[in-house]
């Protein structure tokens, strides 16, 4: 397994390229975004939206990161935890295959699945969210 981790699974520049790396070099075949619930990343992105509250020095960047997702979830008019933190992990998982053209070519030519999962914190069970390539993966519960 190879495992690049940010605060709130946002992507920059160094991780697209990590995981290009873990693609083409390391041939891993399947990527995926892990999100979890109770994510301090989607609660501050939420607040700075939703209560103007904001964070200082690099923090602010991801939660800058984090807040188109906010905006999408709020604009089909879902209001739960766990819809934001669903609607994070499906738009980064969007945002991967969009901004990587390694990544969509391999998805597509069958080589790589790319997967958004959320990890619940209480019980370590995994749901899936959502995924490209090689059929769709069924993972229910992973303890
Ligand atoms: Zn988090």
């Amino acid at each position: 397994m190879f495992v690049v981790r940010t605060a709130g699974h946002v992507l920059g520049p160094e991780v697209l390229g990590s995981i290009e790396y873990g693609v083409s070099v390391l041939s891993c075949p399947m990527v995926i975004v892990l999100g979890h619930d109770a994510c301090g990343a989607v609660a501050a992105a939420r607040a700075a939206v939703e209560n103007g509250e904001t964070v200082q020095g690099y923090v602010r960047d991801v939660i800058e990161k984090v807040t188109p997702s906010v905006l999408a979830t709020r604009a089909a008019g879902l209001s739960e935890d766990g819809q934001f933190i669903a609607g994070h992990i499906r738009h980064t998982t969007s945002l991967l295959l969009e901004r990587s053209r390694l990544l969509a070519d391999a998805t597509e030519a069958g080589r790589v699945a790319v997967a958004g999962l959320s990890y619940q914190l209480a019980d370590g069970s995994v749901h899936l969210i959502t995924s490209h390539g090689l059929g769709t993966p069924h993972i229910r519960a992973v303890s």
